[in-house]
């Protein structure tokens, strides 16, 4: 067993001083103990918190960002943004995505994400012809993943139609659309492509209710077991109003009346939805899935965090679009856009005196942790070693202490301040460098200049 020794470290019930954790060869808490002696262990001078699970992710989007910032002719919005999507995606080989997806994943766990939930649904030849193995993109999630430590959790997407009601799809969607019967294949494929990556799960994602029908959403459901769910829903009020018209239902109330909603499932945005609807997803028991970062860039609108949070509801953040990727700047901007919307302070936590930063973060590791389906989220004995270490010197964290650090880490730092990271009790982080940072970066460029130059 390898012994780490931290200075200060959150734990389940708090925080606690000369913090020991052992680390059993598997990369999982084999123990914690407080108030420990350095002697015999490896001894770092900082704050050591859970690693953050990031919940819904298209590594690929890493390299179109900053791409689509152009005012576009007429109405510019989401659907504007998905043509440029679609026209960078048509592009992409398997190396090319293995390629940006570490990017992706280095600079996710630089910043303090160990864990990722990959919304993959890139599966198909540009021309929409099948590669030999179905899961061949699926293996370059996996390649990413595993030169980039990170935690995966891989959801092959179900795509089937476009639009409400089973519109036939787009030719910018050919690469990701399948029948039922060829998507249990890919997932079965995708099972065997990630049996190498330590503690990978794959689950699914029924794209959004606008890819599925009624049958074909039960159908794929039904195959799920306990592994995550995952949608996309009610992320453009367009959405909504079509779904309404098609209908008669809003989103959100569409899908919990067709489908039995429960624990294993993630509702990613579901920005516009209704009081009821909120009171419905609260009471589910799902997981919504929440990008501030990609919703504000996307111009998609606010999460009703306030009435979601009151009725039990539970959240978690991801980087979506990867348009920027900061695990703290995802909590920060989260809890700004609750404050612009009412003119308010402090929305996240609604009790006297306690911080915002502590209930930001207890929070997307509680809601986090389900949507990816594995052991993560907490430094205790069954968890995976997952550690990320704060610099205490660092102008936002000095002469601090407790709360106050992750305070000074969401609302003060900046991308400096994480100096180390553990994964599977592996150092992927040394002073605030990825191990492979270079290697992938090198690669992520020549990747970009000739994507970018053709
Ligand atoms: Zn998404």
């Amino acid at each position: 067993m390898k012994m780490l020794h931290f200075a200060h470290a959150l734990l389940p019930d708090g925080w606690a001083d000369d913090v020991r954790i052992a680390v059993d060869e598997r990369g999982w808490i084999g123990g914690v103990e407080r108030g420990a002696a350095k002697a015999g262990c490896e001894a770092h001078d900082g704050i050591a918190v859970p690693g953050l699970p990031n919940l819904h992710s298209h590594a690929f989007q890493r390299g179109m960002a900053g791409l689509a910032e152009r005012r576009g002719s007429g109405e510019d919005n989401f659907w504007g943004w998905r043509q440029v999507m679609y026209r960078f995606l048509a592009r992409l080989d398997p190396d090319d995505v293995a390629a940006i997806a570490a990017q992706a994943y280095v600079e996710m766990v630089e910043s303090g994400f160990t864990a990722v939930t990959e919304f993959h649904y890139l599966h198909h030849a540009p021309d929409g012809g099948r590669y030999a193995d179905l899961a061949e993109m699926a293996v370059a999630i996996a390649r990413a993943a595993a030169e980039s430590g990170i935690g995966l959790t891989h959801l092959p997407v179900f795509y089937r139609f476009c639009g409400f009601g089973g519109g036939a799809p787009e030719p910018g969607q050919r690469r990701f659309v399948s029948e039922p019967d060829e998507f249990a294949r890919i997932v079965a494929a995708s099972r065997h492509a990630l049996r190498d990556v330590a503690d990978a799960v794959v689950g699914i994602a029924p794209h959004s209710i606008r890819a599925v029908t009624r049958d074909t959403l039960a159908d794929v459901v039904a195959d799920a077991g306990a592994a995550p769910i995952h949608i996309h829903i009610a992320e453009q009020r367009r959405e909504v109003e079509e779904c309404l018209a098609w209908s008669g239902r809003r989103s959100v109330d569409w899908l919990l009346d067709e489908v039995p909603v429960d624990g294993r499932w993630c509702l990613v945005h579901a920005t516009h939805v209704s009081p009821g609807e909120v009171a419905r997803i609260a009471a589910s028991g799902a997981v919504a899935g929440l990008c501030p970062i990609t919703e504000a860039n996307l111009g998609d609108g606010i999460y009703p965090l306030p009435p979601f949070l009151a009725q039990g509801g539970r959240f978690g953040i991801g980087s979506d679009s990867n348009v920027r990727i900061d695990a703290a700047e995802e909590l920060r901007l989260l809890e700004y856009g609750q404050r612009l919307r009412d003119e308010t302070r402090n929305v996240t936590e609604a009790a006297q005196g306690r911080s915002t930063g502590r209930s930001l973060y207890d929070r997307a590791l509680a809601g986090g942790t389900p949507a990816t389906g594995r052991a993560v989220g907490a430094l205790a004995p069954g968890r995976r070693c997952d550690i990320v270490l704060l610099d205490p010197d660092h102008p936002a964290l000095v002469g601090r202490g407790g709360d106050h650090w992750l305070d000074g880490w969401i609302f003060a730092g900046d991308g400096r301040l994480v100096r180390s990271v553990w994964i599977g009790g592996r150092a992927v982080v040394t002073e605030g460098r990825h191990v492979a940072r270079e290697r992938v970066g090198r690669r992520f460029a020549a990747t970009m200049r000739r994507l970018l130059a053709a």
